[in-house]
């Protein structure tokens, strides 16, 4: 499941240099999750980076993006063999 940023978010600008998909973007009021991008961090980290570093706990998952992790994973290749160019399997 992607995850995504609510109104709490009070733009600390912390979270989106740690995201290792670059899915985080400052939108017009607050900053937002592109959906495609985010993995829940799998592939990557253990745990959802940005999760781990906004200070007002307003990163939950999207249930309007159901994925499991199987899913994730696919998303995650996906975006390094686009990234690379290499064939990742
Ligand atoms: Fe980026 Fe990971 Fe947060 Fe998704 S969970 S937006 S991939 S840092
Ligand atoms: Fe908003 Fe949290 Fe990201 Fe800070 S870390 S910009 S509060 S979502």
């Amino acid at each position: 499941m992607a995850l995504k940023i609510t109104a709490e978010c009070i733009n600390c600008d912390v979270c989106e240099p740690v995201c290792p998909n670059q899915a985080i973007f400052e939108g017009e009021l607050i900053y937002q999750i592109l959906s495609d991008r985010c993995t829940e961090c799998v592939g990557h980290f253990d745990t959802p980076q940005c999760v781990e570093v906004c200070p007002v706990d307003c990163i939950p998952k999207d249930p309007d993006y159901p994925e499991d992790r199987g899913a994730l994973m696919n998303k995650y290749l996906s975006l390094t063999s686009a990234a690379s160019g290499s064939d990742v399997t």
